[in-house]
């Protein structure tokens, strides 16, 4: 038997010749370790073999018997090819139906010796049992039922690979993997810790569970297997992040606080500050004092105040001497930061500047050289600001804020126009804790959990679409006693056209409707500036309702606003539903939110999972977690691109605690330098690079 690593191609599989291996790497498997690393995805329970007679309706079973007829027809409508199949055991006979599947007629030959596993139906009326497309195995002359009595994994079916083909491949591969070539990434202390099994074990149980492992941990993932395999795939990232902190680099900057410079910041403060704000400005500024470089997440729900955080942080570092960049995702959001700032800050010297796209030549060419020289030490924009042309002096301070909006590439383009600038990384989508320590587990974590002073909840309800007039005259009430609206249209993601078609016929009925309010509508399709415009007139009330998209689910803050109407809910993902609900809410009015829907029986299942979250909490983390449950953490942080990995076995919302443990692990581990061995370096090299695929590891 050839010799086989798991680096070793997968042609070098036994069976797998060029045309199979080509199936193979078209479905990711390139090599012997990717091929162990396609586990089953369930199980099935192979163990015992029922008799025919003793079958019950609705019972999953196995059978074993002879086939004593086998006929294929077809449908009335010539639709349907139907292999109809009668299989005998000495109890009785049992039908089975195979639909549009007819080359298994040469399989199923009269005096065949077959197992069937599947689904039993049985009727009252004393006809025969009977099973349709089930699960079989055609056993040769000589072979006994007994080898299939087991525990049977279950594989996503590789194109033409047979189940039963991928099962022998997968098992002639094990058998010619030497013992030293699985490497070992954990220590025996660990093993022996946490009862973890080697990795040959683990791979074998996983695709070959024997008699003597139990079904409900394999259906589980508690299996001894899945723990380490698990496990180990948690500790490997959870290492790499232990090293990325481990070596962040020094910086050369000193960053120092006095009287003048909390004078300074007082200042610019338009209210108290929350005592969770100052905490986390606490924190905030002591990294920056600190002699590595600062790599801190702020996750703060909507309104929690995170503006002044950044403002006050900003001043530290300008105060020191430094420049800072605050980078938003859209326009609209820079521009509101940018005038707010620029007012709060108007009483300083401070030159605070803007880059976004939509700026004019001149404008930008100034500010360009502006940041460039060193005059301004507060630039604030969007991606406009990773681009080429900006060049800063001495930028000491990154905030980026909506982080979710930004990839981990733009995030760093930023951070490298200056030398080693701390990094303040600000979010409204609190992020489950299995997220935040896999996505951002190199980073220290402040949480902003406490709000404002004088805001009220946020009363929510759902709304009937079809009685949305009485709404809207209710609302329309209250607008003309100087309340003011948003109102959502309903979200169009196939086209963006769409979109603005949908949000203009919104505005034009409701203007229609109620002539003598000032309706505004601002959506994607409008140019930043006149946006700018837009809200500034929802701000200063020259605009009473305002119909939008989705742009304005980020950062806006009008806090006069206190009724959010949302056309077609259900159609919204949860956060950015709760994300859209936080542009109210904001000043000392009650707020409403009203959440427009179909009939309920017209939702699907997650619709009124998501509609009921909305209802049940206004609470950012319990939002985030139920997203996390609905949508599973792929979707919810958005692509690999975004610092999600993604997982072979490891399942952020179902292995958490693993994940706890491991975590704790990995840090102790790196943190005494235990990782000096070669073995162990390469380990971790290769995961990072391949799984991955994020930074070099230290
Ligand atoms: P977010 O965390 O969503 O970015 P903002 O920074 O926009 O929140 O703050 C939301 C609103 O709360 C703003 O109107 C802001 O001025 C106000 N605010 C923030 N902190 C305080 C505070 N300590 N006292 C009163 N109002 C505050
Ligand atoms: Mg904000």
């Amino acid at each position: 038997m050839k010799l086989l690593q798991l680096s070793s191609s997968i042609e070098n599989a036994p069976m797998v010749n060029e045309a199979r291996g080509k199936i193979f790497r078209n479905n990711g498997i390139r090599t012997i370790e990717d091929l162990l690393w396609y586990l089953p995805f369930r199980y099935e329970d192979w163990r015992q073999i029922s008799r025919i007679k003793d079958l019950k309706d609705g019972q999953i079973a196995t059978v074993s018997g002879t086939v004593v007829r086998s006929h294929l027809h077809l449908t009335a409508r010539k639709r349907f090819k139907i292999l109809e199949v009668s299989v005998q055991d000495a109890s009785g006979t049992l039908l089975v139906r195979f639909f549009n599947q007819p080359y298994l007629k040469e399989h199923f030959e009269k005096t065949r010796k077959v197992i069937l596993h599947g689904m039993v139906r049985v009727d009252p009326f004393g006809h025969d049992a009977e099973m349709e497309n089930p699960q079989y195995e055609i056993l040769k002359k000589e072979e006994d039922a007994s080898t299939y009595l087991q525990t049977r994994p279950v594989y996503e079916r590789i194109s033409s690979i047979t189940p039963k083909m991928l099962r022998w491949i997968i098992k002639q591969s094990l058998e010619s993997i030497p013992n030293q070539a699985f490497g070992e990434p954990l220590s025996d202390e660990l093993r022996k810790k946490y009862k973890l099994v080697d990795r040959r074990a683990a791979f074998s149980q996983l695709h070959f569970p024997g008699t003597d492992t139990s079904l409900e941990d394999l259906q589980n993932r508690r299996s001894q297997g899945h723990r380490r395999l698990i496990f180990e795939e948690f500790f490997l990232l959870e290492v790499g992040l232990a090293y990325r902190q481990k070596a962040r680099p020094k910086k050369s900057r000193r960053i120092a606080t006095d009287d003048r410079i909390r004078e300074q910041a007082k200042q610019a403060l338009p209210f108290k500050l929350t005592t969770a704000q100052k905490r986390v400005i606490r924190e905030i500024v002591d990294d920056m004092k600190a002699e590595t470089v600062m790599y801190r997440l702020l996750q703060g729900d909507v309104g929690s105040g995170k503006t002044i955080v950044a403002l006050m942080s900003s001043i530290v570092a300008i105060e020191n001497g430094y420049q800072v960049a605050l980078m938003v995702p859209t326009e609209i959001l820079a521009e509101q930061h940018y005038s707010n700032i620029s007012y709060l800050l108007r009483n300083t010297k401070y030159i605070v500047r803007q880059l976004i796209g939509a700026q004019s030549k001149k404008v930008r060419a100034q500010a360009l050289e502006e940041i460039a020289s060193g005059a301004s030490p507060l630039v604030i924009g969007t991606h406009a600001l990773i681009q080429d042309p900006v060049k800063f002096r001495r930028l000491g301070l990154v905030i980026i804020d909506e982080q979710h909006r930004f990839g981990v590439l733009q995030r760093e383009a930023l951070v490298k126009k200056g030398e080693h600038p701390d990094c303040l990384i600000m979010t409204a989508t609190p992020i489950p804790r299995s997220l935040a320590l896999t996505v951002y587990g190199d980073l220290e974590t402040s949480v902003l959990d406490e709000m404002p002073p004088g805001r009220k909840k946020i009363i929510t309800k759902k709304w009937p679409l079809k009685k949305k007039a009485e709404l809207y005259h209710s609302i329309a009430e209250a607008v003309r006693t100087g309340k003011q609206v948003y109102v959502l249209c309903p979200l169009i993601e196939e086209s963006e056209e769409l979109q603005l078609t949908a949000a203009e016929k919104l505005a034009s009925e409701l203007r229609r409707t109620f002539s003598d309010l000032k309706i505004g509508l601002i959506h994607g399709g409008i140019p930043p500036g006149e946006r700018e415009i837009l809200m500034r007139d929802f701000l200063e009330r020259r605009i009473q309702m305002l119909v939008a998209t989705t742009v304005i689910e980020v950062g806006i803050d009008v806090p006069n606003a206190s009724i959010m109407v949302v056309e077609h809910a259900e159609r919204f993902g949860l956060s950015q539903l709760h994300q859209l609900r936080g542009r109210v809410g904001r000043g000392t009015d009650q707020s409403y939110c009203y959440l427009l829907i179909p009939s309920e029986a017209d939702l699907t299942e997650e619709a009124k999972m998501r509609i009921g979250a909305m209802l049940d909490t206004d609470n950012g983390f319990k939002i985030a977690e139920t997203d996390l449950k609905i949508r599973g953490p792929g979707e919810l942080t958005g692509t690999r691109q975004s610092g999600l990995p993604t997982f072979r076995i490891g399942n952020l919302l179902l292995d958490q605690n693993i994940l706890e443990i491991a975590r704790k692990e990995a840090f102790e581990f790196v943190e005494s330098n235990r990782t000096n061995s070669e073995v162990l370096r390469n380990f971790f090299q290769r995961y990072w690079n391949d799984r991955f695929g994020l930074v070099q590891v230290g």
